[in-house]
């Protein structure tokens, strides 16, 4: 894969070193120990199959081997810490755009769907070294060829041939997408905020002007999802007519019915 990855790739940085394994832990931890023994800011880290994949808050991503795309991405930015979570949607932006498929939108904030079901899953992490940014890793896994899924999943999760019946190649879906956040990075870092890219996120977001069930820590409430601000925010219309701003840290977000 690597090989045919590096034929491939047209960008400057990103994925200006390519790491590949064909089996390990997950690539967010690898590129995360990497970066402490000095990979470069855009490497890229590629894995066949991951044995302890990565969602969000201790969650796991079903990694088996051969079928689908797992990566994550290495940055080292030297913008504020606090503006790290908005790579996660740069990403999914970029995901869609190579995806370039007409099914696809995103799930506030992290997930990419297709007919309501899950086909990607984004994970941002960050190490800090006294208030400043040591490194960035996006990890990035999506469900390029699967049609099996262990039973608890079957009901959210898809592939994009299962979908789609679109045979896309692992290597230039991989390519496509590191050129597209190469563009939206570059875009990003010019406000380190979101406004230049929020109208194509919202045309992508599966909730918007939908209801949905905000899973706060604090007390669950509905309301109608509207869209997100310049800081990646989901605006959330209660039914009393107050906007709710929701950080997606702690917080997910379902359909009143079902994941979407
Ligand atoms: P949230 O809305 O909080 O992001 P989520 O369920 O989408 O919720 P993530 O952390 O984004 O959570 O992803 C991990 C979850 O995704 C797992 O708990 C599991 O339910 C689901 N999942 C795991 N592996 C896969 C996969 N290969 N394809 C689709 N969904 C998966």
């Amino acid at each position: 894969m690597k090989e045919e990855l590096l034929k491939k790739l047209q960008t400057k940085i990103m994925g200006r070193s390519v790491y590949y394994f064909e089996c390990t832990d997950s690539t967010n931890i690898q590129a995360a120990l990497a970066a402490k023994n000095g990979a470069r800011h855009g490497a890229v880290f590629v894995a066949e199959k991951q044995t302890a994949g990565k969602g969000r808050r201790g969650r796991t991503w079903e990694s088996p081997a051969g079928k689908n795309l797992y990566f994550s991405l290495l940055l080292k930015p030297d913008f504020a810490p606090d503006k790290a979570a908005m790579l996660t949607l740069v990403m999914a932006v970029s995901v869609a755009r190579a995806l370039a498929l007409e099914d696809v939108r995103i799930k506030w904030p992290n997930d990419l769907v297709i007919n309501g079901k899950k086909i990607c899953g984004i994970l941002t992490e960050m190490s800090l070294e006294q208030n400043c940014i040591e490194h960035v890793v996006i990890g990035v896994g999506i469900n390029v060829r699967e049609q099996e899924f262990d039973p608890e999943l079957v009901d959210k999760a898809t592939s994009i041939e299962a979908e789609c019946g679109q045979v896309l190649s692992k290597e230039l879906l991989l390519a496509e997408i590191l050129k597209s956040f190469e563009e939206l990075y570059e875009i990003f870092q010019k406000t380190c905020d979101l406004s230049a890219l929020q109208a194509e996120y919202e045309e992508l977001l599966v909730n918007k002007d939908r209801e949905v069930c905000v899973l706060d820590p604090k007390g669950e409430y509905r309301g109608i999802a509207r869209g997100i601000n310049a800081t990646g925010e989901l605006l959330v219309e209660r039914e009393e007519g107050a906007l709710e701003t929701v950080y997606a840290g702690e917080v997910s977000v379902r359909g009143i019915y079902g994941y979407v």
